[in-house]
């Protein structure tokens, strides 16, 4: 039965690469009818973000991705939240230790001296320490950290489902720490014994574990424990150089929704990013959550790095708005429209009734419909069209035949007023378009509006169309 874990650390936000395996995970286990745990990855207690957890709650849920387990709601294998289950990677730290796979080590090494690599391994005392020589020092109340005694010689291979068979020499391989000197495991240690003990069946992250899964490997086999299909997704890109990364700018999910993107076209967008659907649906762009459930295939996972194209999930976007249901979409736009429309007497479903087939991004929308909460200034030179045979003289005129019909309508709605209208050239002897464009431009004050002079007029109401075409003719 498959078992799939999201397990991401809380750093306060959802990279767009993070967002991605959480979708994967998700569709590998309904795909397959099986489980999705969601498990917080909380043990580098320097990184704490307060309210991280519960944006990853938030996020997850606003995205549809609902896990079976998890700290919030539960399961067989509970806790899920890593500091919560301090005591379990000692034991299991303690017992690799016994089976002589690990190591106390006792040196004084920074942090960063162990990410830079700069330490030497081989140097290292500790590793030739007997266990009873170091049992000694540990009991004296020696501060120390367990490391991973990896072979010197030979080589380890792991097999991934997205990038095949790989082998790696074990002496590029370092003693990784397993237990840090405040007791508290390393993420290199709690994932394989997490995802061991959570019977996860399919791991899936990013490729920028693949340098540590020999590592994992050697782990798993240490313990005598079956290796789960690693999945390694293959990064999202900003271009053909670099990956996307939030401190040098890339938007995150939150950023991406603070632009006026809507979750569904972002999955969609990065559902694409890194697997393409084959056979019959190869051509298929435009994919629902239980669509891709049915259709999510490993073969289908690509190898090579996606760049983020944000035109392209503009368009998606778009295509996302124009599909909603009207009340819907009235529903999404509604505070953007309130942003510049405080006149409670304009209706907002009329505004979003205009805007939904001609906007990319929700962001969009209160720059585009700023003019029905007040008039912009504008300069007679609006009036000229050559297109609708219009001048500033031209207009004078057929503001004044305007407002002398539309004042006297006995009822305001989009089908009387284009009537009257189109009466009103038919008796003056011009094109529609020579009274429609100034009618248009006096009710706006602009030239690109959502909506034509109808519509724009008739969500106005009359007494302040009339007013405005009465400006116009100043
Ligand atoms: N906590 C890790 C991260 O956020 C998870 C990696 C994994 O899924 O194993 O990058």
């Amino acid at each position: 039965k498959v078992r799939t874990r999201f397990a991401p650390s809380p750093t306060g936000y959802m990279h767009i690469g993070n967002l991605r395996t959480a979708l994967y995970t998700w569709l590998i286990a309904r795909n397959a009818g099986g489980t999705f745990i969601l498990r917080i990855e909380d043990t580098d207690q320097t990184r704490q973000v307060e309210g991280a957890t519960e944006l990853i709650y938030k996020t997850l849920a606003e995205c549809h991705l609902d896990h079976d387990e998890g700290p919030d709601v539960g399961g067989p294998v509970a806790p899920y939240i890593q500091t919560e289950r301090r005591d379990t990677y000692g034991k299991y730290a303690q017992l690799l230790v016994e089976k002589g796979h690990a190591y106390y080590c006792f040196c004084e090494k920074t942090e960063s001296e162990e990410d830079s690599g700069d330490f030497n391994r081989a140097a290292d005392p500790c590793r030739s320490l007997s266990l009873e020589e170091a049992q000694a020092r540990v009991d004296a109340g020696e501060p120390y950290v367990i490391r991973q005694k990896i072979p010197y010689e030979g080589t380890t291979t792991f097999h991934d489902a997205i990038f095949g068979d790989i082998t790696v020499e074990n002496k590029t391989l370092d003693d990784q720490v397993l237990i840090k000197r405040d007791g508290l495991p390393t993420y290199n240690f709690a994932n394989v014994i997490d995802d061991h003990l959570m019977g996860i069946t399919h791991v899936v992250r990013g490729s920028e574990y693949l340098s540590s899964a020999p590592k994992y490997n050697l782990l798993y086999e240490s313990f005598g424990w079956d290796i789960p299909t690693y999945v390694h997704c293959s990064p999202v890109m900003r271009d053909a150089q670099h990956k996307m990364s939030k401190r040098h700018g890339d938007p995150s999910y939150e950023d991406l929704k603070n632009q006026g993107f809507l979750t569904d076209a972002i999955l969609n967008y990065v559902a694409l990013l890194g697997w393409s659907p084959r056979g019959e649906l190869a051509e298929q762009e435009v994919f629902s959550l239980e669509e891709l459930a049915k259709a999510f295939d490993l073969e289908g996972m690509s190898k090579s790095p996606a760049i983020f194209d944000i035109e392209k999930l503009t368009h998606f976007n778009a295509m996302y708005l124009r599909a909603m249901v009207p009340e819907d979409f009235a529903k999404v736009a509604e505070p953007y429209i309130r942003q510049s429309v405080k006149n409670e007497a304009i209706a907002v479903a009329d505004i979003a009734a205009l805007l939904q087939a001609r906007c990319e991004r929700l962001t969009d929308i209160p720059e585009k419909v700023d003019f029905f909460d007040q008039l912009p200034e504008y300069s007679v030179d609006l009036f000229t069209n050559k297109k609708s045979k219009c001048n500033p003289e031209v207009a004078k005129e057929m503001l004044s035949a305007a407002i002398g019909m539309l004042s006297n309508l006995p009822a305001w709605n989009q089908a009387m007023i284009h009537e009257s209208l189109v009466g009103l050239a038919e008796g003056l002897g011009v094109k529609n378009a020579t009274l429609m464009w100034p009618v248009r431009i006096a009710a706006a004050g602009k030239a690109v509006t959502p909506g034509g002079a109808v519509e724009i007029c008739c969500i106005l109401g009359k007494e302040e169309t009339v007013r405005r075409l009465k400006i116009g003719l100043d």
